[in-house]
């Protein structure tokens, strides 16, 4: 498979790699048996979270033995030195090994968030220090705000980032592919499916391998995604005149604002509601396993039911989404979920 050069990591990884959020809802043995996989096939970037549930677990365990076949990316989402040293040691542990090749700060999406993991106790301070010991390689950050990612990126403090990129939400063509050329940053992207909303998975992949500095992690949980992806990477990923037309077509049908994750509506909720969560609980489902999404519907529901519709969030979102509606249908699929 096609190599790419990770930015000034320095690192040649492949084309496309996997990303590690819905590698907890197969079995165990299944989930082990994917990781292999991929790598027997020439995929060898993996991007977790400590914050994926049994994902560190199992990719430590499918790589007994083989760790050096691989570029391991994971990150902690505290943005304090204290406990970002928790986390990371928590990770070494859970992945098996001794050294990570890229830690990153996950979730950085806002400005106080940002300022308080570069500042003085920082999670940065944390991530030197294991620079260091050589407990980790590189640093890396991600987040679903432009902004917050732009200012990371100029700063110059980050090797790689991590952001959403497809071709319906694909800001990042214009705006964060070339400023993270000019940077020599390298570029994983999150959610090429768009959080579920495309299902073609020729056409998502496809389109992000026109950018030659970008990496598609797309999450899986089948051999059958495994195999879809290297039919895709191992062949012609220019596109056809058709396939253009459908890209047009399936951006103008789908092309609304939709929630980035950034966050921003959340803190100023005077029910202390999880909006996030509630309108995405759609999108979640396809994502985690399903006792755990149930036991967080759980907690979501009670409070998402209590807005008073002071519309303080959507003042606040910068994508000026309807979020009061989106609030209610998000609550409508929890019910319907809660009750299965
Ligand atoms: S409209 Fe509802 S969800 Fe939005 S800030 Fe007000 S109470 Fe919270
Ligand atoms: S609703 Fe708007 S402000 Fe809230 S997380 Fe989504 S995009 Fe951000």
């Amino acid at each position: 498979m096609e190599q790419v050069r990770l930015g000034k990591t320095n690192l040649k990884v492949s084309r496309v790699g996997i990303g590690g959020i819905p590698l907890q809802r197969p079995s165990e043995e299944d989930a082990i048996e994917l990781i292999q996989y991929a790598i027997d096939n020439d995929i060898n970037i993996i991007d977790t979270s400590i914050g994926y549930g049994s994902s560190e677990i199992r990719i430590g365990k499918a790589l007994v033995g083989r760790r050096d076949d691989v570029t391991l990316i994971t990150r902690t989402g505290v943005t304090d030195k204290k406990t970002a040293n928790e986390h990371l040691e928590r990770s070494l542990k859970q992945l098996q090994t001794d050294f990570i090749d890229i830690y990153e700060m996950h979730n950085i999406s806002t400005a106080e968030r940002y300022e308080a993991a570069i500042g003085e106790g920082g999670s940065l301070e944390a991530m030197y220090e294991a620079q260091d010991k050589g407990k980790i390689g590189h640093i890396g950050i991600t987040s679903h705000c432009m902004e917050t990612m732009k200012t990371a990126v100029k700063s110059e403090l980050f090797d790689i980032i991590l952001f959403p990129f497809n071709f319906i939400n694909n800001e990042s063509a214009k705006d964060l592919v070339p400023l993270t050329k000019r940077y020599d940053i390298g570029f994983t992207a999150m959610k090429p499916f768009a959080g579920g909303r495309l299902d073609d998975a020729n056409l998502a992949i496809k389109y992000l391998l026109q950018f030659d500095n970008v990496v598609p992690v797309p999450g899986v949980e089948k051999k059958q995604e495994i195999d879809e992806i290297l039919d895709i990477v191992n062949g012609s990923w220019e596109l056809t005149g058709e396939e253009n037309q459908k890209i047009e077509s399936i951006r103008m049908e789908l092309d609304k604002p939709f929630c980035q994750w950034c966050g921003y509506c959340e803190p100023g909720c005077p029910q202390e509601i999880k909006i996030p969560l509630v309108i995405n609980a759609e999108g979640m489902w396809r994502l985690w396993p399903h006792e755990e999404i149930v036991d967080m519907y759980k907690k979501l529901l009670d409070p998402a039911k209590t807005c008073i519709e002071c519309g303080q969030c959507e003042e606040s979102c910068p994508y000026n989404l309807p979020i009061i509606d989106m609030l209610v249908e998000g609550i409508k699929y929890i019910e319907s979920k809660i009750k299965i």
